[in-house]
């Protein structure tokens, strides 16, 4: 695979699945917030099964577990100070009503899932540069994990007042950025063994990161616990699958 192809694959993964995700929201009438937050739990266990199944386990093939650990601990530091530093959103929670309250949650939620799919474009990259097998797999489990983020983004900008091609617009778009990680984990996953691994444990520890500090709190928030460890199970026996089907 070329750098450009890699680049091609992380964007259309990015934008088809969010993109998929905004036409289910416009599609769905009116959304069930318990819904939303349960498909959310999904997306997160999607990403769980992808961080330890995927990424860590290639990273520490690549170049041994003091390079998976050091990427893991970079990773999480990165989007720990992104955190701190960077506005921030949380999901699909349910305390504000007004039109103009949902369009700035979608707009801000937009924002926060574009960053959110640098890393996972990241990884994406990076597994490519591991294998064609790897980088498939996390192709696929990536854009099927992008609908449910997708929707989420999707539905406050409806119910905001967005015309649907602006609610389509907004929420492809925020899948772009995985082009752009695509791309970084393409040129810099080559270099040699030691960065790649350096690179797809960045990734994971960049995931992981997201998951315990936005996904699942929002999932539980707006979904209760019980529906939240569901979708957290069918979202791991996913990525298990597809992970023992491709690989
Ligand atoms: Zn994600």
């Amino acid at each position: 695979m070329t750098w450009w192809e890699v680049t091609l694959l992380g964007l259309l993964a990015g934008v088809i699945g969010t993109g998929a995700g905004g036409l289910c929201a416009i599609f769905l009438d009116r959304p069930n917030p318990r819904f939303l937050g349960a498909i959310l739990a999904f997306a997160a266990g999607v990403m769980l099964s992808i961080v330890f199944l995927e990424l860590m386990i290639e990273s520490m093939a690549s170049s041994g577990y003091p390079a998976a650990l050091a990427g893991l601990a970079l990773g999480m530091g990165a989007f720990y100070l992104l955190d701190h530093y960077l506005p921030h959103h949380h999901p699909v929670s349910t305390e504000d009503h007004g039109q103009g309250a949902f369009l700035k949650k979608g707009v801000l939620l937009a924002l926060g899932i574009g960053l959110h799919n640098l890393p996972e474009g990241l990884a994406i990259g990076a597994g490519f540069s591991g294998s064609t097998g790897l980088g498939l797999t996390l192709t696929i489990l990536i854009g099927l994990h992008d609908i449910p983020e997708g929707m989420a983004v999707a539905a406050p900008l409806k119910f905001g007042g967005y015309s649907y091609p602006k609610v389509l617009l907004v929420t492809a778009l925020s899948g772009a950025p995985m082009g752009l990680g695509a791309l970084a984990g393409a040129l810099i996953g080559g270099i040699s063994p030691t960065i790649l691994s350096l690179s797809l444990a960045f990734a994971a520890g960049a995931m992981l990161y997201i998951v315990c500090d936005e996904l699942i709190p929002d999932a539980y928030e707006t979904a209760g616990s019980h529906l939240s460890i569901a979708g957290i199970f069918v979202g791991v026996t996913l990525g298990i699958v597809f992970t023992e089907i491709f690989n």
